[in-house]
């Protein structure tokens, strides 16, 4: 996330400043231009169904590998999953790019704002009937890809959090997307990234499409939902400072968009210097977008802030606004979240 031209005594330093919208989208490095996130934006991206891929390639590997033993269908299982990875990420670039082509086409009137006032770099010259071209260079092509977790636990029984073969393959998988995105930047000369897609509608569907496919497979498609890009399955026991370690070298490998966030119980206004820690941790082991969760609840009644359990401490109003944060925002209400993610948020756990 540094700018070699960053000065702190340049008064325009914020030119080199990295700003993200957490998970949703990262825009920095630019093959069109300058390596700034101003003037720039996603333009589309597409999302990978990472654990369809890991249960196909279980199948064919359960059928191909006649000894039966376990540890050649896994070698076989794996083999088939990362070059399916790298297969389907060529065909989400070949769409990206194909859609890319029909951005082009759209006409600056068509954005008066983004274009006539330049927000999307290099829009301020356009005419209004000049097509917006070569402006969307400046944005980023994201290869997104959903329930990380979700796929080990297919391949091998095991997540990432606790397997070592599985955050390997995790990882050979991720930057296998990587590959795959360097390519389609030199070919085209567009700003391809890996997403760690935030997936707030996905999570659910794919899920239910490869229940139907596929049956329930434990710790597959027995969840209302795939967990979040490479996180560590939100039901995993886990401690803060070992999710971080486990996430953090992904960070580096999805740049168009990416975060981790730790869960923590109680009110975390009453321990400061555990925050301080915490972010400490991320810095350290090099997280590009950390995230600290505590809840939130608010007496609609009376105003108090804190955590509610039942009722209101102070009025003892039952009529509690519940504020937690999901795919990196923060929700007013839980009742307003789409069903599979309102069951994320009931399996997560705390991390001590
Ligand atoms: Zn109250």
């Amino acid at each position: 996330n540094k700018n070699e031209k960053w000065d702190i005594k340049d008064p325009k330093r914020y030119r080199y400043e990295l700003a993200t919208m957490g998970c949703r989208t990262r825009v920095y490095e630019n093959i069109a231009g300058e390596k700034s996130s101003l003037g720039r934006g996603n333009l589309s991206f597409t999302t990978m169904n990472m654990p369809r891929l890991a249960i196909e390639a279980r199948i064919k590997a359960e059928s191909l590998e006649e000894s039966g033993k376990k540890e050649a269908i896994e070698r076989k299982a794996k083999e088939i999953f990362i070059e399916s990875v790298h297969a389907l990420s060529e065909l989400i670039a070949e769409q990206l790019y194909a859609r890319y082509q029909y951005q082009r086409t759209a006409l600056a009137r068509q954005f008066p704002f983004m274009m006539g006032n330049d927000v999307s770099k290099g829009g301020g010259k356009l005419s209004p009937n000049d097509q917006v071209g070569d402006v969307l260079r400046q944005g980023t092509l994201g290869i997104g890809f959903i329930g990380g977790h979700n796929a080990m636990m297919a391949l091998y029984g095991e997540g990432h959090a606790h397997s070592q073969k599985a955050w390997d393959t995790l990882f050979e998988a991720v930057t296998e997307m990587n590959k795959v995105a360097d390519e389609y930047k030199q070919k085209y000369q567009l700003n391809f990234s890996v997403l760690a897609t935030p997936a707030e509608g996905l999570s659910g569907r794919f899920t239910r499409m490869d229940r139907r496919k596929y049956g329930i497979i434990p710790g597959v498609t027995d969840n209302d939902y795939y967990v979040n890009s490479f996180h560590v399955d939100v039901k995993e026991p886990i401690t803060i400072t070992e999710k971080i370690k486990r996430e953090a070298p992904f960070h580096a490998i999805t740049r168009g968009g990416h975060i981790t966030y730790v869960e923590l119980d109680g009110e975390a206004q009453k321990n400061v210097k555990a925050i301080a820690k915490i972010v400490k941790v991320m810095h350290d082991e090099g997280i590009g977008y950390g995230s600290i969760n505590h809840p939130v609840d608010t007496c609609q009644a009376c105003g108090y802030k804190g955590v509610i359990y039942d009722k209101c401490p102070v009025c003892q109003s039952e009529n509690i606004m519940r504020m937690r944060r999901i795919t990196g925002y923060l929700t007013g209400d839980l009742s307003t979240w789409n069903s599979a993610k309102r069951a994320e948020e009931r399996d997560r756990v705390k991390h001590g």
